[in-house]
């Protein structure tokens, strides 16, 4: 499963505005979906609906998860299918290997492991965010914005969930870990439906569908190419 659905949307935090007006596109199962647009356009405001930290209004449209209405299944089922990689990863003052095992209440060692490896992170798993590192017991190097990212994706690698949201880091991550990241979005993002407000051209690039948003629509979709082809 993991097929969404956003049928004819509108959405207003209040009444000076309106975020979203008319949204309406499918993500198929296990494809990907670029959001891009200029600040305000609505990016976000798509992700938080689908999540739920907003609902849609009586006559505000739908949103659909395998056909099914968010709004009929609980909060808690619904978050549950749904892994959430934020743009500043706040980490727990504890070690790598703790943070990414919060994805999933008991997992073992291995299946941390195995999630770290998937995000070329597992070097640095008894290391602190801060750079301590308990195998060592001294201080080394304090991660990097890039990596914060990866330990976030590592986590919900472990999580497992049919369906992502991603809001990637406008800020320029370190130059030296760009590979490192772009494999772990890969690992990632493969067999699932997910949703990215896209700021990465890799991203950009390998996305089954690129939704062009200008004050809360859509103003141009398709592939890379055919955006490219329209100029
Ligand atoms: P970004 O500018 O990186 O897209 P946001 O999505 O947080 O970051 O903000 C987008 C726009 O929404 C900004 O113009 C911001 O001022 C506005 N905004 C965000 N949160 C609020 C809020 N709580 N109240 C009013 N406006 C907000
Ligand atoms: P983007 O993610 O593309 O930057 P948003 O979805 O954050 O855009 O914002 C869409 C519109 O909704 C903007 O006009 C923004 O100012 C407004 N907005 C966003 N968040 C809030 C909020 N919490 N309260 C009031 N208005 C908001």
């Amino acid at each position: 499963d993991g097929e969404i659905e956003f049928d004819n949307v509108t959405f207003s935090y209040d009444k000076r505005t309106t975020a979203l007006n008319g949204i309406s596109f499918k993500v198929p199962k296990g494809s990907s979906v670029a959001l891009v647009g200029e600040s305000g356009s609505g990016k976000s405001t798509i992700l938080r609906l689908l999540y739920r930290f907003y609902d849609l209004a009586e006559g505000g449209g739908r949103i659909l998860i395998d056909g099914q209405d968010i709004r009929d299944v609980t909060q808690k089922s619904l978050r549950a299918s749904i892994g959430v990689v934020p743009q500043d990863s706040v980490l727990f003052n504890s070690s790598i290997g703790y943070n990414i095992g919060y994805g999933k209440f008991g997992a073992s060692p291995q299946e941390i492991e195995e999630a770290a490896k998937s995000a070329q992170m597992h070097e640095r798993i008894t290391s602190f965010p801060d750079g301590y590192d308990t195998k060592v017991g001294e201080r080394g190097v304090r991660l990097s914005g890039g990596e914060k990212q990866r330990v976030a994706i590592a986590r919900t690698l472990l999580k497992n969930p049919p369906i992502l949201l991603l809001d990637e880091a406008t800020s320029a991550l370190d130059t030296s870990t760009e590979k490192d990241i772009q494999k772990a979005l890969q690992n990632l993002v493969q067999g699932r439906s997910s949703l990215s407000i896209a700021h990465r051209l890799s991203t950009i690039a390998s996305a089954d569908l690129i939704l062009v948003l200008k004050d809360g629509r859509i103003v141009e979709q398709g592939t890379h190419t055919e955006l490219l082809a329209l100029d």
